[in-house]
């Protein structure tokens, strides 16, 4: 059980979601294998989904390892680490979980809120008015902070939802 539990959360931060340069919602997936037949369509109309990414212009790598997308520009700034995969995928996941359940409801990814002091991950605004905040938290967040930023959305009669991900060295398997 541990062992499958270590299996699940190991890091694979290889880049196989890309966004599309026209903002438009959602990622796109690359699937394995498909790295020359994605290949034009990525130079031209995808990019890093890492918001503020330097050098976001991509391609697409084959291979005898999984298929993936790679920076023009390699290096170290453009190495976003597993973290920002991890949280990036996860946001990308509960948004479209939020769309399939909720086909009418308006799904928004980093929404701004209370004028820029406050950005929520996933964000749900259902027909009837009601809004909900996914927040997935990778990085460990003190308790103090959570309980401001919890009370913050309560006040604003927004529903807030925390996904807290364990992975690498935040993972306790046992
Ligand atoms: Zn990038």
């Amino acid at each position: 059980m541990t062992s499958d539990l270590r299996a699940f959360a190991a890091d694979d931060p290889r880049f196989i979601y890309a966004a599309c340069r026209d903002g438009g919602p959602g990622l796109v997936h690359l699937p394995d294998g498909e790295a020359e037949t994605y290949g034009s369509l990525t130079r031209t109309t995808l990019m890093c989904p890492v918001p503020g990414c330097p050098a976001p212009s991509i391609t697409t790598v084959g291979g005898d390892r999984r298929h993936h997308f790679r920076h023009l520009r390699n290096d170290a700034a453009t190495d976003h680490g597993p973290e920002t995969w991890h949280h990036i995928e996860s946001k990308e996941v509960l948004a479209e979980c939020a769309r399939t359940r909720y086909p009418n409801a308006v799904v928004t990814f980093e929404k701004v809120l209370a004028a820029g002091a406050r950005i929520a991950d996933v964000f749900v605004t259902l027909p009837d008015g009601t809004r909900f905040a996914i927040e997935v938290q990778i990085s460990p967040l003190p308790v103090e902070r959570f309980r401001e930023r919890h009370s913050w959305y309560r006040h604003a009669g927004i529903v807030d939802v925390w996904l807290f991900v364990h992975a690498g060295v935040h993972l306790r398997a046992g």
